[in-house]
């Protein structure tokens, strides 16, 4: 998930948090609870607790709930993450991150959550993005580093960096239904409303008999993430896209070798591992490697070709020729069987400021207890759309 504006995101959502005279970060060091030792609401049930880094009281509490929540009620596969990603020093902040609703910096060791994303749905940012963590535990590529070179063919870092996030979705899930099955339904419903599919994958497959333990419900979780072509489509355009635009621009394009392959059964074994190290992926992962799990929007192959021709009349250096594997799904908007509805400009606004002033009215009561902003305030909205809301995570929308 993305921590700054990027190509995908229009200047116009800037705008929109300007205009709303947003500030960037909430700090209340002051704050006569800061000490955690002292204020049992800020008592992790971890054994390394997660430093939380410079934020309000008010969300300090919060996200200490968040923390416990999938502590007390996921300790099979929610607990051992979050102290996996204490263990390696990370923390959490909550930070506006516009154009998706968190994100996980592995150069600064940091989680970012947005405040305008309720609470059950930041449990499920904050699970996603602890997998983050454990997936560059296991070798993964910061798909967000803009400035190393790139190493890797440009089919496969999609089929990575897709996997990467499938598998973070499909551990959020998993997550969820763990919270779930222990009594609470929040974080799952909410997970729900935004990844349908992820969802229900998941839910058919745990009709079948052992389908949490054996890894077959997690792997048609992650399987279901491919599905999406508007959530693929808009990492295309962040990951791929972005980056090699920067490169062009910065004259880096030439250090870009594309020459390493990674193969399908090289990805689910860093991306598809249980906490404990165990690969879940039960089908093969030669799957990957072709059709819907590799496949580019029209925009994207032109967008790819053009700057591929460009590294090569101006360096000399070969376009990546494992471009040419990548089968065409169509144009971005109409592909799929979902169709994007994008908010205009209007409607982020309005989105925008709903969300914003509801924040502000929160911080105001103190009240992290009654969080139950509905999407329903929300002027845009396409209720199984993620694209729709311009919050909605890339990252876990279902980023
Ligand atoms: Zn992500």
């Amino acid at each position: 998930m993305k921590l700054i504006p990027n190509g995908n995101n229009p200047k116009s959502l800037i705008d929109a948090f300007k205009v709303a005279g947003v500030k960037p970060a909430l700090t209340d060091l002051n704050s006569p609870s800061f000490n955690e030792e002292k204020d049992p609401a800020l008592i992790q049930h971890l054994e390394t607790p997660i430093n939380l880094d410079g934020m309000s009281y008010t969300d300090q509490v919060k996200v200490t709930k968040m923390i416990n929540l999938v502590a007390d009620k996921a300790p099979k596969s929610g607990k051992p993450l979050l102290e996996m990603a204490a263990q390696r020093g990370y923390s959490i902040a909550m930070e506006f991150a516009i154009g998706s609703n968190g994100g996980c910096s592995k150069k600064d060791k940091r989680i970012v959550l947005s405040p305008l994303e309720e609470f059950n749905t930041l449990v499920n940012v904050l699970t996603h993005e602890c997998t983050h963590v454990f997936q560059y535990k296991n070798g993964a590529m910061d798909f967000e580093n803009r400035e190393s070179p790139r190493e890797t063919d440009i089919k496969s870092e999609i089929m990575q960096s897709r996997a990467a996030e499938a598998g973070a979705q499909a551990a959020a899930c998993e997550i969820a239904w763990e919270i779930f099955d222990n009594g609470e339904i929040g974080p799952y419903r909410a997970f729900n409303k935004s990844n349908k599919e992820i969802a229900e994958a998941y839910a058919s497959a745990t009709y079948e008999e052992n389908a949490t333990t054996n890894g077959t419900a997690k792997t048609a979780a992650f399987l279901a993430w491919y599905d999406n072509n508007p959530i693929k489509f808009s990492y295309e355009s962040s990951y791929q896209i972005a980056v090699m635009e920067e490169h062009k621009q910065t004259n880096t394009d030439k250090f870009d070798t594309y020459s390493k392959k990674v193969s399908g059964a090289e990805t689910t074994s860093t991306m598809c591992l249980d906490i404990d190290g165990k690969n879940y992926f039960t089908e093969d992962p030669s799957v990957l490697e072709s059709g819907k799990y590799v496949d580019i929007a029209d925009e994207t192959k032109q967008s790819l070709t053009e700057l591929l021709n460009h590294r090569e009349s101006k360096h000399g250096l070969k376009p990546d020729a494992s471009v040419e594997e990548l089968p065409s799904r169509g144009l971005a908007n109409t592909s799929g069987t979902q169709v994007v509805n994008q908010a205009n400009l209007e409607q982020r606004r309005a989105l925008a400021n709903a969300r914003i002033s509801y924040y502000n009215s929160k911080e105001e009561n103190m009240d992290s207890e009654n969080d139950n902003f509905a999407e329903s305030n929300i002027v845009c909205s396409s209720k199984n759309n993620p694209q729709t809301s311009l919050f909605n995570r890339k990252c876990s929308s279902s980023r």
